[in-house]
């Protein structure tokens, strides 16, 4: 069975809701941050909703927390270096 990507539906109103991970649960969604392809340019900081990416200032040193995502996807499309990976 083909798993559907979640961008294509996902319900946007969501994002003014509690950090959650219930969406990532529910879409049996993976999300996975390739550190070693990451060269902490912070573009997907600014595009996640949820703050589960994050840099630390002035270290410039990025984070992911997987408990903060809920699997928008959103980071994905901004990660030059393909860092970000969506697997469903
Ligand atoms: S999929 Fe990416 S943009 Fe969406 S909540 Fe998770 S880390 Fe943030
Ligand atoms: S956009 Fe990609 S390369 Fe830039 S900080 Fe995020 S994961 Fe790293």
């Amino acid at each position: 069975m083909t798993k559907k990507r979640l961008m294509l539906d996902f319900p946007t109103h969501l994002l003014d809701q509690p950090v959650t991970c219930e969406l990532t649960r529910k879409y049996d969604l993976d999300v996975v941050w390739h550190q070693e392809r990451c060269i902490q340019c912070t573009a997907c900081t600014s595009a996640c909703p949820t703050g589960a990416l994050s840099v630390q200032r002035p270290e410039m040193i990025m984070s992911f927390d997987q408990d903060r995502c809920m699997g928008c996807g959103l980071c994905e499309p901004v990660c030059p270096y393909r860092a970000m990976e969506v697997v469903c």
